[in-house]
């Protein structure tokens, strides 16, 4: 499957804000944005002309994609169920995003990042319902339980995850840190998301 191979930090400093894409290195001196603020390049640093309306809603898209860590094609594939749902489309967008497998497994602190989590999921660690699924884009329903497999409780990954495991846990979710275990409680409203972006900019560029 294809996925993306450039540097991770390129893209915290191509959007202009970090995207929180390495796990703990985003909160130490290390972090790439905070010691060089400026896009990526020979041209990087210079004086940024006026942006465009066009320029702001594709600017937005990409930064919400690369925070999910999710190629274009994939992305308009989520954009396009949101817009069939009854709702606000926007809203719709960034709940199914959410939803996804290893979002959830991220949010519950199993992972530093995204993209621990989808190979957490990838290899077969997690449970949902008690049973193995090992599709990252798997959608959470409520009361839906997710579980770290018997056999991989002991990675260290995880509970390092969960040691350097920043701010409270989101209202929506139920954890036991103990049991490795977690269960979504209610499908979020959108300021229960913990996502700084204008959704509605993303709609806008794709409904042209
Ligand atoms: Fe972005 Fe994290 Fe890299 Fe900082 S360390 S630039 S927040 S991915």
């Amino acid at each position: 499957m294809a996925r993306y191979r450039d540097a991770n930090c390129k893209l915290c400093r191509r959007e202009g804000e970090k995207l929180f894409l390495k796990g703990s290195r985003c909160y130490s001196e290390k972090c790439a944005f905070e010691r060089r603020p400026h896009a990526p390049g020979q041209h990087g640093q210079r004086m940024r002309r006026k942006v465009s309306e066009y320029g702001l809603q594709l600017r937005e898209k990409q930064k919400v994609r690369r925070m999910y860590g999710l190629l274009e094609k994939q992305f308009h594939r989520y954009f396009e169920i949101a817009d069939r749902k009854p709702g606000v489309t926007g809203e719709n967008l960034m709940r199914l995003l959410e939803m996804r497998l290893d979002n959830i497994i991220y949010r519950l602190g199993f992972a530093p990042s995204r993209k621990s989590a989808r190979q957490l999921v990838r290899h077969g660690h997690i449970l949902v319902n008690d049973r193995r699924v090992d599709i990252p884009s798997y959608l959470v329903r409520p009361q839906d339980v997710i579980k770290v497999n018997e056999a991989s409780k002991k990675m260290d990954l995880v509970h390092g995850a969960l040691k350097d495991q920043r701010g409270e846990l989101i209202s929506w979710l139920r954890l036991n840190k103990a049991g490795l275990e977690g269960e979504l409680l209610e499908y979020p409203k959108r300021d229960e998301i913990p996502v700084n972006a204008t959704e509605q900019l993303i709609v806008e560029l794709y409904s042209k």
